[in-house]
């Protein structure tokens, strides 16, 4: 079993509900998952967004979860989810049902064209920073980076705990 920390978006209402219960469905299903076991859950934390435009806030939340899924096939089950809350990708960083980005994956570091991990734009995103620290105080990236110091050494980015 793989340790492996899931970042959850949330800025658009959808069939599924608010964004804080469009997140809430998704760790449901993670959680009822027959090869996922969920562990820990961070805060909520309502952030502005970053990507293009004039976009509502983001809810952001990262999850702890054991799997023995191998990276792409995990990455499948958190793009069906993505499905599953009529996600839509049209405008890159535009707004969104659901958004569940693979953190990290145990220590390892992939590079391949569908999957980047650790997640690529992790050590510069507050809202991916602060819950990942709420999940593990000394998380460190795979390469030592201390997430502590990293979220310390980001601007200011209006995120806010719920
Ligand atoms: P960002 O990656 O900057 O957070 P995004 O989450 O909006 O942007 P998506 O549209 O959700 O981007 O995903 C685009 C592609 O990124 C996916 O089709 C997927 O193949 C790829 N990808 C690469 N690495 C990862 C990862 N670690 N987690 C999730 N998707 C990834
Ligand atoms: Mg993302
Ligand atoms: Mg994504």
């Amino acid at each position: 079993m793989q340790p492996v920390y899931i970042g959850l978006g949330s800025n658009l209402t959808g069939a599924m509900g608010e964004p804080v219960e469009q997140l809430k469905q998704a760790l449901e299903t993670l959680a009822t998952h027959s090869q996922i076991t969920l562990v820990n859950l961070s805060s909520n934390y309502r952030t502005k967004a970053i990507g293009p435009g004039a976009q509502p806030d983001y809810i952001n939340a990262a999850a702890l979860i054991e799997t023995q899924l191998d990276p792409l096939d995990l990455l499948d089950q958190l793009q069906f989810i993505e499905q599953q809350h009529d996600r839509e990708r049209g405008i890159r960083w535009g707004a969104r049902t659901l958004d569940l980005d693979m953190l990290m994956y145990g220590n390892l570091t992939i590079n391949t064209p569908r999957l980047t991990i650790p997640h690529p734009r992790i050590a510069d995103r507050a809202f991916v920073l602060a819950p990942l620290l709420d999940l593990n105080p000394d998380l460190s990236l795979p390469d030592g980076q201390s997430v502590a110091k990293l979220l310390a050494n980001c601007p200011e980015q209006g995120i806010f705990r719920l």
